[in-house]
């Protein structure tokens, strides 16, 4: 079964101190929770790209073992995303179906990235937003970078949240190929704090070339700190991947978790 936001709200419910950090297009909220002792450092988000749905289920198994320095979840970054991904485009604003339609060439929406309004969130942030390798210029079910950075209000709600708290470390959360990427240009990347969250996770790491407008890339270029992208699953799964796969793929991020936390605490007091 798919992981949707109807999934995230039952399991929300079980957790105490879940806040709103905005909204998505079609008037979803989207969801913080602060776990742990403490102020927290570090920010771990999932969800952002819609047929990666299950990284939010693994976001919420996370949630649920965590214990330690604070660390803020965000589950899932474009619940609009993943409700199209999941039911298809009855679960979209009446007003956008026609345009999701032709955009997606189709009603399967399996392979779908994007926003609820063909914006791929992961290319709408201010790091040299337009020069991507991949990035398209028109709607599409993926690569489009929007008509501007920070365009849609998913990527402007986790602005906010960054610019509330001034996390120091944060990990997005993708699927797949079981790699972790770092790195944005001539920035401090923090090569050693890269190692130690990849041996954590018990994963490969690159560089990643060629990436524009991402979390990733605006953490680390607007000197928030450290920052990396975890690409759960092994690449012979296939999109979108199941939410049976949570518990598993969970073991491997509760780990670094905990650690990203101290990472992000040093940080912070580097800063002082
Ligand atoms: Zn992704």
């Amino acid at each position: 079964m798919l992981y949707g936001y109807d999934d995230l709200l039952r399991d929300l419910e079980k957790f105490g101190g879940v806040f709103s950090i905005g909204k998505s297009l079609f008037g979803r909220e989207i969801f913080a929770c602060v776990i742990g002792d403490g102020e927290p450092r570090a920010l771990i988000h999932a969800g952002i790209h819609a047929r990666e749905s299950v990284t939010s289920a693994v976001l919420v198994e996370t949630m649920k073992a965590y214990k330690g320095r604070a660390v803020c979840f965000v589950p899932m970054l474009n619940p609009d995303g993943a409700m199209l991904v999941k039911y298809g485009v009855e679960s979209a604003d009446e007003n956008y179906r026609e345009f999701l339609l032709a955009v997606n060439g189709g009603k399967n929406f399996s392979l779908w990235k994007a926003d609820g309004r063909a914006v791929d969130l992961n290319v709408n942030f201010n790091a040299d937003w337009g020069e991507g390798g991949q990035n398209v210029r028109q709607p599409a079910p993926e690569n489009y970078i929007g008509p501007a950075p920070f365009s849609e209000s998913e990527t402007i709600a986790i602005k906010n949240l960054q610019e509330r708290y001034m996390f120091t470390a944060s990990m997005s959360l993708h699927t797949k190929g079981n790699i972790l990427y770092y790195g944005y240009k001539n920035c401090n990347n923090y090569i050693k704090y890269v190692k130690i969250i990849a041996a954590s996770m018990k994963m490969p790491y690159a560089e990643s070339a060629g990436s524009a407008g991402g979390f990733k890339d605006w953490f680390i270029k607007s000197g928030f700190g450290f920052s990396v992208t975890a690409e759960l699953g092994n690449d012979r799964l296939s999109h979108p991947i199941d939410a049976s796969h949570a518990a598993e793929f969970s073991k491997t991020v509760l780990k670094s978790a905990g650690i990203l936390a101290d990472i992000g605490e040093e940080l912070w007091k580097k800063n002082l």
